[in-house]
């Protein structure tokens, strides 16, 4: 997907914050950091690599990555007794698979790399449009990314709202 990463990053986040309303802040940082994190490959894509391999075959778009390096942090978190940390684990790994679960409705993922080079991507968008971001843009899986957006604002809204009459209730 394109542009709903973030506010599907921000849906997922709320049902942990509100579990841990004492490490809110620590999970919606952490979590709104993850759910972008892999395409923070494009600036290699496009500054080094000069656009020679797809992006979403870089390692950062392979799950397995994410799932070795989170047992490894949560394994040093547990080693050195902070226990209370592993949650912030959870939520960037949760963040970043469902990153590659969005990215894999229109985009090759491979999810089983580097054991299977069985690439998922559920909807092929035929290149009809130039410049080539026109093809995402008028494909009806855009219309999935705005519901998601909306759909983030308003629980943001709802949100800010109960914040603001807590913050009212106690002055
Ligand atoms: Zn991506």
């Amino acid at each position: 997907m394109f542009i709903a990463h973030l506010p599907a990053g921000y849906l997922l986040c709320r049902p942990f914050a509100r579990r841990s309303p004492s490490q809110a802040r620590a999970i919606f940082g952490v979590g709104l950091v993850c759910s972008v994190l892999p395409d923070f490959d494009l600036a290699y894509f496009y500054l080094i690599d000069q656009r020679r391999t797809p992006h979403h075959d870089y390692w950062v778009h392979t799950p397995i990555f994410w799932l070795v390096l989170a047992a490894t942090v949560a394994l040093v978190l547990i080693a050195t007794g902070r226990r209370k940390q592993l949650v912030l684990v959870g939520v960037g790994l949760s963040s970043v698979l469902l990153h590659l679960v969005m990215d894999s409705v229109a985009a090759d993922i491979r999810w089983f790399f580097p054991f299977v080079d069985l690439r998922v991507n559920l909807v092929h968008v035929q290149a009809v449009y130039k410049p080539w971001y026109l093809n995402f843009l008028l494909h009806w899986t855009f219309a999935l990314e705005v519901l998601i957006w909306l759909l983030a604002g308003h629980f943001a809204l709802h949100d800010l709202r109960a914040r603001r009459t807590i913050g009212t209730e106690a002055a």
